[in-house]
């Protein structure tokens, strides 16, 4: 049986293999990963430096993938060549040195003296097809590891380069839908220029500046002009949700008293639901209820909701709005009497596109993109939304965010 200490490092040895099979799984990005395998190698075996360098297949360089315990000047020494560097280790199996100022494998011998390394092991890591980098341990002092420390890191390669496999497909991926998003947004701005200029040459028409129009040329310029509105329409929509998307990261939150931004609300609609023929009914709290956003938000959240209450209730009907602190959240509830969504639909509001039959009879140019966007916002402020509904009767939107602690 092993002394205490040697369990203890058993015991760690077992956590971290764990958790690096864990994170095969998981959808973390590579730079974290990385940073947690180096760290917890440099704490369990009591070395000085790790590396991981990952291979571009295209240069046949080892390109840093991730340091710990390493100077920058030791790190950025220069591009390290795979044929000279790691070669042992790229063809599969673990490789020893020793003593690496000596050993005319080191392809930088001067600069490992510089930085006081001795010994350096490498293992490869291994992926699903092919070798796709190495992990290397650097030492202050000789030190042979012990053939249990060899298996050790072996298994720890092994598992960390699936886990950095997969990662890195998941960078790709994100890079590839970002380029797409960004792509698609570029062509649905520049499409809107052009998309203006055609309203305006049909305005002038319209107007009769070019002669005469007939009935039947009247409505049908009246149609084009309708369906494009529509187009532009969609058009901000989506370009509205790609901007709060990519600046989001970079907004202040501050402190804002939902009751003023609710009743800011209530006062901009109140005209339009009177207009229509329905009433609308406050309850807001004595006291002021905070939250943690942007006003932009916030006021992207109420709009989007009142509008549609407005919109999907007939006349006659009523729209409720109501503030309360509950079970340590801000909850904000929007009531109506109108038109609802039925048992099948329900699931589907906060899809994007979606719009059930009784909306597009309402208003055949919705979008169905306002929820999804309200949902992302709401969730983005680390709160909640859900919806209750009854075909025929209403709808009631419920919206819980954390209070500020
Ligand atoms: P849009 O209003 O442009 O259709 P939204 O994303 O805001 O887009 O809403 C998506 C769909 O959810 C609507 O088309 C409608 O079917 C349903 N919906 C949203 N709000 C209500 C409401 N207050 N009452 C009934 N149905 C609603």
């Amino acid at each position: 049986m092993g002394t205490n200490k040697e369990l203890e490092s058993s015991l760690q040895q077992l956590r971290l293999l764990n958790q690096v099979a864990k994170d095969i799984t998981s959808t973390l990005g590579l730079e974290p990963r990385l940073g947690f395998i180096c760290q917890s190698i440099i704490d369990i075996m009591g070395v000085k430096g790790v590396s991981i360098r990952m291979l571009d297949q295209k240069t046949n360089r080892l390109e840093l993938a991730c340091a710990c315990g390493l100077s920058e000047a030791y790190i950025h020494k220069g591009p390290v060549d795979a044929d000279k560097s790691l070669a042992k280790a790229l063809e599969g199996g673990p490789h020893f040195v020793l003593d690496a100022y000596a050993d005319p494998g080191l392809q930088y011998p001067e600069a490992a003296r510089r930085e006081g390394l001795v010994s350096v092991l490498s293992l490869p890591l291994k992926g699903r097809t092919k070798v796709i980098g190495t992990l290397r341990l650097y030492t202050g002092e000789r030190r042979a590891f012990t053939q249990d420390e060899i298996d050790f890191l072996s298994a720890l390669a092994a598992q960390g380069a699936i886990s950095l496999e997969n990662a890195r497909n998941y960078d790709t991926l994100e890079k590839q839908d970002k380029a797409k998003s960004d792509f698609i947004m570029m062509m649905t701005h520049e499409l809107k220029a052009p998309l203006m200029a055609v309203q305006g040459l049909l305005d002038v028409m319209q107007k009769g500046y070019v002669g005469p129009l007939t009935e039947k040329q009247k409505e049908l310029i009246a149609r084009i002009y309708r369906r494009i509105d529509s187009l532009m329409e969609v058009s901000t929509d989506l370009l509205d949700i790609y901007e709060w998307q990519t600046e989001r990261p970079d907004t202040q939150s501050i402190s804002l008293s939902m009751n003023e931004q609710i009743q800011r609300a209530v006062d901009l609609f109140k005209t339009s639901a009177r207009e229509k023929g329905l009433t609308m009914d406050v309850d807001l709290p004595d006291e002021d209820l905070i939250l943690m956003g942007s006003e932009d938000e916030i006021e992207k959240i109420l709009n989007n909701l009142i509008t549609n209450a407005i919109k999907y209730t007939p006349k006659g009907g009523n729209i409720s709005l109501a503030l309360s602190a509950s079970g340590g959240s801000v909850v904000f509830i929007i009531k109506d009497s109108g038109i609802g969504i039925d048992d099948q639909d329900i699931s589907k509001v906060f899809d994007k596109f979606f719009r059930s039959k009784g909306a597009k009879k309402i208003d055949p140019y919705g979008k169905g993109l306002g929820l999804p966007f309200v949902k992302q916002i709401v969730e983005g402020l680390g709160g909640t939304i859900r919806v209750k509904s009854e075909e025929g009767k209403g709808s009631e939107f419920i919206l819980a965010f954390p209070t500020p602690g």
